[in-house]
């Protein structure tokens, strides 16, 4: 693990900290020599003037892993694999409609990924799973510039897993990756994400690189609840699992999620590692605003040091940048429902709304499709929220909500996304109807807001909105 310069300070406190847990789990951590680390040939300028030796750190070829599994799989005589389908609820458990045929289940799990709030929401749109995003990442495999006996890496920085490169069966070098939190699941790299990834393997892994042949792109959504966690077992539909979230550590966690979800479904034994990531539960919540902006400012002071943004050096403008980015991360948390604290993972997320025009308030086209890409931010280009994707984090904080206030559940929340339903509701789609709707279905009996910018309960059945009344408090 390499410590260079091209980040912040927040490089050293993981550092240090990888160095505490190494001592408290009884697991080598050896300081070594930067310039004797083999395999490692950064810039000058990039160089880490300290590195730690994990002995006992893992690494594996993930292609050769998942072709391993896929012949484990295509080896079993009860598998059927199958590319699509269409899941369908019957009466007795649910369905998987195929060309060739009908399976049918008294359970089924569904495991897709990023796609599963959608999935889940076409299957049953009234079930109450906390939704899943997005955190997009792209990497890229190339001919090895020297022979590497181990995984490079710096700490995780930057909201995401840090640089790294990983040497494969073939002895070429798996070089990652970004992270770009979105809505709904992407589908490519950009050209910006890909040239900040290259610049920094190029300056600060190895100088070779810059010759080495490319051999192949690599793009990829991890999934994510909306609280960070993953979500993985039962939901109050019975016969309905799911398992996915596992954000960027769903290949090592695996064996341990089937391990255990296997015993829980097929032997109907608990599972004490599930129970916590129940995918209707209520959010857990790490964070207080204050803490979650502060490490969110911290990761976005790291990006802007790792894309080399250099302050003027007049007055105090080191300062005064670092002091911005905790002001706007502020106005972000600020600027959310009350109830939960989104992650700081999240906290950047450049999450597009659908395009309006402004004068109008009307949908523009999009590009035309099969050019769509993802507005993707990543380590090198996360800029901090604007306006609009708020109204999408917004969108998907109201799903939440809508779970979070079932009456099923015994904590109270409040929901407060009222003056923004207000503010936005015709160009979010998310209108005082669905705040009604979501209302309803989940017994919220009680609004709050502002005068002028909220709903309540008579305006349900009315559509007025609380123009000349005091500002509503109790309904
Ligand atoms: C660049 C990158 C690097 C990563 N590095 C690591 C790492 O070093 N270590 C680690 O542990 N984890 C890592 N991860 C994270 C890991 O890949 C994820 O946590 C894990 O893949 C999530 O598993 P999943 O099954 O929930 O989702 P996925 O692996 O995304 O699988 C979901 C599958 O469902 C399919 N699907 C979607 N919709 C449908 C549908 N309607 N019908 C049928 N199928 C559908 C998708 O095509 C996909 O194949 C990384 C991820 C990325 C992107």
């Amino acid at each position: 693990m390499l410590l260079n310069a091209v980040s912040a300070r927040l490089d050293e406190k993981s550092f240090a900290a990888v160095h505490l847990a190494g001592s408290r789990y009884g697991l080598p951590v050896a300081d070594v020599d930067p310039t004797e680390v083999p395999g490692y040939r950064p810039l000058d300028n990039d160089r880490a003037l300290r590195a730690l030796y994990l002995p006992q750190e893992g690494f594996l070829d993930a292609r050769r892993w998942l072709a391993t599994l896929d012949a484990a799989l295509d080896a079993l005589p009860q598998v059927t694999r199958s590319t699509e389908g269409r899941l369908s609820a019957t009466a007795r458990g649910y369905s998987l409609h195929r060309t060739e045929g009908v399976y049918a289940a008294p359970a089924v799990v569904v495991a897709v990924g990023a796609w599963t709030t959608s999935v889940l929401h076409s299957l049953d749109p009234d079930v109450s799973v906390l939704p899943v995003l997005s955190v997009e990442g792209t990497a890229f495999t190339a001919g090895a510039p020297a022979s590497l006996p181990a995984v490079l890496r710096t700490p995780n920085r930057a909201y995401a897993c840090g640089l790294h490169t990983v040497p494969q069966a073939d002895g070429s070098w798996y070089v990652g990756a970004s992270a770009a939190p979105a809505l709904v699941p992407g589908s490519a790299p950009t050209a910006g994400g890909l040239r900040f990834l290259l610049d920094s393997a190029l300056g600060q892994l190895h100088r070779g690189l810059a010759t080495a042949p490319v051999q192949q792109l690599r793009h990829g959504n991890r999934p994510i609840g909306l609280d960070g966690h993953p979500l993985l077992g039962p939901t109050v539909r019975p016969g309905l699992w799911v398992a996915t979230g596992t954000h960027r550590d769903g290949l090592h966690a695996s064996p341990l999620i089937a391990q255990e979800l296997a015993g829980a479904l097929l032997h109907d034994q608990p599972a004490r590692w599930l129970t916590p990531w129940r995918p209707d539960r209520a959010p857990i919540s790490d964070w207080n605003i204050e803490d979650a902006a502060g490490e969110a400012a911290d990761h976005h002071h790291a990006l802007t040091a790792e894309s080399r943004m250099r302050p003027p050096l007049t007055g105090s403008w080191p300062q005064a940048l670092e002091y911005a980015y905790g002001r706007r991360m502020r106005e972000v948390y600020a600027a959310m429902p009350e109830g939960y604290v989104l992650p700081p993972d999240l906290a950047p997320a450049r999450l597009r709304a659908p395009r309006r025009n402004r004068r109008h308030g009307t949908r523009l086209p999009g590009p035309p499709a099969g050019t769509r890409r993802r507005n993707q931010g990543n380590r090198s280009h996360g800029r901090p929220l604007r306006e609009r994707d708020l109204v999408t984090v917004r969108q998907a904080w109201l799903v939440l909500a809508g779970q979070a206030l079932d009456p099923r559940r015994s904590t109270p929340v409040t929901l407060t996304a009222s003056t923004e339903l207000e503010g936005h509701g015709q160009r979010t789609g998310v209108g005082a109807g669905r705040l009604a709707d979501l209302c309803r279905r989940h017994g919220i009996r009680r609004s709050m807001g502002r005068v002028g910018s909220s709903y309540d309960c008579q305006s349900f059945r009315t559509g007025s909105r609380k123009d000349r009344v005091a500002p509503a408090e109790a309904v």
